[in-house]
């Protein structure tokens, strides 16, 4: 039995990750995510689009059908996540965290 490379069994990669981002990026330019949009609450917003859409990882990244889920729902997700974040209050900005 050979020893597990650790390094490159934790290369699996979020199907939804890159199309989420281009979203989110596309909404932060267009001004419209309201709420907070420190580094933190950004990720957090990424971070619950994906958990809106179905888990989609694949480990081999030369796989070209690994593309995500259809724009339609990456769409949506995020109009449902940013929704929910404009009600949000950030940690850091409350002074609950620093
Ligand atoms: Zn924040």
């Amino acid at each position: 039995m050979s020893r597990l490379d650790v390094d490159r069994v934790c290369s699996v990669t979020n199907a939804n990750f890159d199309r989420i981002l281009s979203v989110v990026v596309k909404y932060l330019g267009e001004s419209r995510v309201g709420g907070c949009v420190c580094e933190k609450c950004v990720k957090s917003l990424i971070a619950d689009a994906l958990n809106v859409l179905p888990t989609h990882y694949y480990a081999d990244q030369t796989r070209e059908q690994a593309v995500g889920s259809p724009w339609v729902l990456v769409e949506n997700a995020v109009a449902e996540t940013v929704e929910k974040h404009q009600a949000r209050v950030c940690k850091r900005l409350a002074g609950i965290e620093g």
